[in-house]
């Protein structure tokens, strides 16, 4: 009989790509017994939100640092492909391993899965333990005062922050004993863009893997952190922290972020730029609880009303809109930067998003698509949530009649221009007056900066005020039930 002490212990990474405060991973090296770090890429099972392009460009790179870092402390990360319920078994049996950690997911499909990985394994007397790796507090825990989940952000935060600080996080191991099992190469999985390569704006904007990510967060720290609350809403500034993705991958966890900011900003719970970002990373736990407690969002309106909102299809619009050729340049410039580098400001975000089902009346759906194939930090949780809340169907969403002028948008938030200047470079002569209305400039200024509309750039797909008007129309059926439901 195998002596205990040397049965390997298998920890299952998922989107906890990191050594540091990695719950799974600590509890395992915490035993002295050898241990076996898996990935497992599961495209095919049915249920499963397969990765779009921009993340498997993100996954290739983050994979083989986490291999180099592990690697480094005397363990092979060992890849394998297909359905975990089916892998995990197998290598358990190849391992003679008896005992599998890992820290939870909360997507539906996840959350089933991983149920029946459990079920199947402790069944034959396997050990399954899972851990909290990816949120400060998990979903459950934060409930309203009358006990029940909450559907407001406001509220929600309050009850988090009322929870105290979340517990410090956890050192990597400094060594771990390693167990070897055979498997497939990165490279196998081409996980790349190949035909064509459409990558270079990705490899230009990001460093992916725990180091680029601690780096990223060390860099925000000393100088966007104080100043956060008052720019992060202006997307030519680099004035955010840019660690969605990093976040995403949990290459960087939310309880490393926090008491690295506490830090940095040397005050308990945070002040000013503090505060507000620590807020701001509230809004991806209430993503988490939403979808933890909704398990349909990513599909289904929140509020019940919406189902029939009279949507349009225009696929011409939105060929316009994903590349970045409505005629607005806020909007064309969020669109362009998306494509080039996989992230797009959260201002612009709302803008964009906004412009596609409100302007244009397509339905939410089609953008949350759209999204989650083109940005390095696609999320479940924090894609369909924030969808829902422009659509004006999610928890606590804006009031339908909201609706962004694209043209007031830009001259508040990028006033000089510079943002929709640098992703709409043939806009780049026209003066800070006109460069978010081109089409209002006098024919001596288009002249003068080479624009040409209709030629050089577009003109809008759609008249604003018209689009207002036909939006609070299609919005008005839902009118009673938003209005009632306003919070
Ligand atoms: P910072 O301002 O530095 O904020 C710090 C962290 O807080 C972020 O990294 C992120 O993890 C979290 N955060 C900030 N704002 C939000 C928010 N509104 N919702 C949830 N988390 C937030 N974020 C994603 O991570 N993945 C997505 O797929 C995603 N899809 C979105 C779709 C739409 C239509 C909109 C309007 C927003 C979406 N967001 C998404 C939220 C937000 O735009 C990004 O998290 C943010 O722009 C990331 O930049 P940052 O890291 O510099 O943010």
């Amino acid at each position: 009989m195998a002596d205990a002490s040397s049965t390997p212990i298998i920890v299952w990474f998922r989107q906890d790509l990191r050594l540091a405060d990695n719950p799974a991973l600590a509890e395992a090296a915490r035993t002295g017994r050898p241990v076996l770090p898996v990935y497992v890429l599961d495209d095919d099972t049915p249920g499963t939100w397969r990765m779009g392009g921009a993340a498997r460009w993100w996954l290739h790179h983050s994979l083989a640092a986490l291999g180099r870092d592990l690697a480094a402390l005397g363990c092979a990360l060992v890849l394998r492909r297909g359905d975990p319920r089916a892998v995990l078994p197998a290598l358990i049996r190849e391992a003679g391993a008896d005992t599998v950690f890992w820290n939870r997911r909360y997507e539906p499909f996840a959350i089933a899965r991983d149920e029946a990985v459990k079920a199947s394994l402790k069944a034959v007397g396997f050990t399954v333990r899972s851990f909290n790796a990816a949120l400060l507090h998990e979903p459950w825990t934060v409930t309203t005062r009358a006990g029940g989940p909450c559907r407001v952000h406001s509220a929600f935060w309050r009850a988090c922050l009322a929870k105290g600080d979340p517990p410090p996080p956890l050192p990597a191991p400094r060594k771990l004993l390693g167990a070897a099992l055979p498997g497939d190469t990165l490279d196998a999985w081409r996980l790349l863009p190949d035909a064509p390569d459409w990558a270079g704006g990705l490899r230009a904007a990001w460093t992916p893997g725990e180091a680029g990510a601690r780096q990223r967060l060390t860099d925000f720290l000393d100088g966007a952190l104080e100043g956060y609350a008052a720019r992060r809403d202006q997307p030519g500034l680099e004035a955010t922290s840019r660690l969605s993705p990093h976040l995403r991958f949990g290459e960087v966890g939310p309880r490393q972020v926090w008491h690295a900011v506490l830090t940095a900003s040397g005050v308990r719970g945070g002040r000013g730029g503090a505060a507000k970002f620590l807020a701001e990373l509230g809004r991806r736990e209430f993503s988490y609880h939403l979808l933890y407690h909704h398990r349909g969002l990513p599909a289904v309106p929140l509020r019940p009303e919406f189902a029939d909102f009279p949507w349009r299809e225009d696929p011409e619009a939105l060929r316009a809109w994903q590349r970045g050729a409505t005629g607005y340049p806020l909007v064309d410039a969020g669109m362009r930067e998306l494509w080039s580098t996989g992230w797009m400001h959260n201002r612009v975000r709302m803008i964009a998003a906004s412009f596609l089902v409100k302007h244009l009346l397509i339905p939410w759906q089609t953008g949350e698509a759209w999204f989650w194939d083109t940005l390095v930090d696609a999320d479940l949780a924090s894609n369909a949530a924030n969808w829902q809340w422009i659509a004006g169907c999610g928890a606590d969403a804006a009031p339908y009649f909201r609706i962004f002028n694209p043209v007031l948008q830009g001259m508040k938030f990028d006033p000089e221009g510079d943002y929709v200047r640098r992703w709409v470079p043939e806009l780049r002569g026209l003066p800070a007056r006109h460069v978010h209305r081109p089409w209002e400039a006098p024919e001596g200024e288009l002249r003068a900066a080479g624009v040409v509309l209709g030629r050089t750039y577009p003109t809008p797909v759609v008249d604003h005020a018209a689009a207002r008007g036909r939006a609070l129309a299609a919005f008005a059926r839902v009118k009673k039930g938003c209005a009632a439901d306003a919070v």
